[in-house]
């Protein structure tokens, strides 16, 4: 399982690269890739166990956070809290290969309390605005084809964990003179 000590932290060129595709079947590193990134999440939000081995918690970590520059990344985005429609079930789980952002809506959307970043240790105030409602389309680990369609959270965290394979992290869409300035109508999510 990863560590902190395992993820790499914003200075590493790693997380600038632009990450390669991933061909199909994947290989056994690849297979535990996928495996360990997931389990990081899902490690990460206990949190006793989350305490026990020191982890900060994350919703999506992206290959090229273990230092891996291939175009894979894990997401698991928790029930919003106090949705008892839920079931405990996530708003969005699994390891997104090669994924492609097909269609994107005009409309913003912002977390009000700004982005964090397991690779980015210090806080970076502002808000990032991102697509509110996105079309994405990506492989599975069987390298089966997903089109899906999410809106506010689970899209803003796919598109922060595409972006670490385009070599972007967030606070560059974060303005830089006037870093609390959204384009007029986002949405603002909290
Ligand atoms: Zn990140």
């Amino acid at each position: 399982m990863y560590l902190m000590k395992d993820i790499t932290r914003d200075g590493n060129p790693v997380l600038r690269k632009r990450a390669a595709k991933v061909e199909f079947p994947l290989s056994k590193e690849e297979q535990d890739l996928a495996k360990n990134m997931m389990k990081y999440l899902e490690v990460s939000q206990d949190p006793e166990l989350c305490e026990k081995y020191k982890l900060r918690a994350g919703v999506g970590l992206a290959a090229p956070q273990v230092g891996v520059s291939k175009q894979m990344a894990a997401v698991l985005v928790p029930p919003l809290e106090g949705d008892d429609k839920s079931d405990g079930k996530p708003l969005f789980k699994d390891v997104i290969i090669n994924p492609v952002i097909v269609s994107e809506s005009v409309q913003y959307a912002a977390l009000t309390e700004g982005e964090g970043c397991l690779s980015v240790d210090k806080d970076v105030p502002g808000y990032v605005p991102r697509h509110d409602r996105i079309t994405l389309r990506y492989q599975d680990v069987n390298g089966e084809t997903h089109q899906i369609r999410l809106k506010n959270y689970p899209a803003i965290v796919c598109q922060h964990e595409i972006d670490h394979l385009h070599g972007m992290l967030f606070y560059d869409h974060i303005n830089k003179e006037h870093p609390f300035e959204a384009p007029e109508d986002t949405i603002m999510i909290s």
